[in-house]
């Protein structure tokens, strides 16, 4: 996908569903780490555009490096939003959130992008290439955003009103 904010749609879904068993930050970070490659070669870096990045083994390691660095940047926004000690980013949330975002990321990707060849270096086979067009993808991540940011929203006032804890 060209835009890292289109793949934050299913990430606002997961959060309002999984609610505090998921990290959007952790989510977003992934987002943002996963398309650092495309952007490089945007910016006359040379070399594919969906190269390494792309492929399973990229956005597992991009995954990983997302859990581990995601988790101690999200603590430390949290931390500056004064929300530190209430939200700590459990390993498991971490984890959960940092490979549902490298992993959906590069399966959204793999559905448009005809240069993704996620089983790098095993095959260049091109199996989601074109089974959902470009506009329904589109769609699908705006419907499941706007969704998404309803039930959380929806969730987050519910909460204040029974006067619980912030969800994180
Ligand atoms: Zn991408």
């Amino acid at each position: 996908m060209p835009f890292t904010p289109l793949h934050m749609g299913p990430g606002l879904l997961f959060k309002a569903l999984s609610q505090g068993s998921f990290s959007l930050m952790v989510f977003g970070w992934a987002q943002i780490l996963m398309d650092i490659q495309p952007l490089l070669v945007m910016a006359g870096g040379g070399g594919q555009l969906h190269g390494f990045s792309h492929t399973l083994i990229g956005a597992s390691l991009i995954g990983g490096a997302a859990i581990i660095s995601g988790k101690y940047l999200g603590q430390l926004g949290l931390r500056l939003l004064g929300l530190g000690s209430a939200c700590p980013i459990r390993w498991t949330v971490a984890v959960t959130s940092g490979l549902l975002g490298s992993y959906s990321h590069v399966l959204l990707d793999a559905l448009m992008h005809a240069d993704v060849e996620l089983f790098f270096p095993l095959s260049d086979a091109r199996p989601l290439l074109g089974l959902v067009s470009y506009g329904r993808l589109e769609l699908f991540c705006g419907l499941t955003g706007a969704l998404g940011a309803l039930a959380y929203l929806t969730v987050i006032k519910r909460r204040h009103r029974q006067l619980k804890p912030p969800l994180c």
